[in-house]
């Protein structure tokens, strides 16, 4: 056992599917980079300000989602949970989420990730492997 999740990625990942946690938990331990699980369950309010960003609010556009007429799968589905969480990977000391590295080694987490997961028969999608969106931090159930 190399790593275990820290408090932050614990906090995070409150109220996410409890599938999506099983993934997560199991695939820290002998991932081949550390990583930090940055966001999970959404609120309705958090989707919408993310949504205007880089539209009515400065800063780049992150989501396409608007929170209401399309709901991103963060936000709670009808089981309660979100389906989503959004890791970087923690190298030289901390979260890195613009190191020219970073996503060389998110791919080596998304690897390993899919391969847990299969592991546990579980189905996972990688934001990485997107085309419309790609969005590499982000993993979600399928
Ligand atoms: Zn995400």
């Amino acid at each position: 056992m190399k790593y275990r999740l820290g408090a932050r990625s614990l906090r995070n990942l409150e109220g996410v599917h409890p599938n999506l946690q099983k993934i997560i938990k199991t695939a820290i331990s002998d991932s081949p980079v550390d990583f930090t699980v940055v966001e999970g369950l959404r609120t309705t309010a958090r989707q919408q300000a993310l949504f205007a960003q880089g539209r009515t609010q400065p800063g780049p556009r992150v989501t396409n989602v608007d929170g209401i007429r399309r709901r991103s799968n963060h936000q709670a589905k009808p089981d309660g949970f979100g389906h989503a969480v959004d890791i970087y990977p923690y190298f030289l000391g901390q979260v890195q989420v613009n190191h020219k590295d970073t996503i060389k080694n998110l791919r080596l987490i998304a690897g390993h990730i899919k391969k847990v997961a299969r592991s546990l028969n579980l189905e996972i999608s990688w934001g990485g492997d997107w085309r419309s969106f790609y969005d590499p931090p982000h993993f979600e159930l399928r």
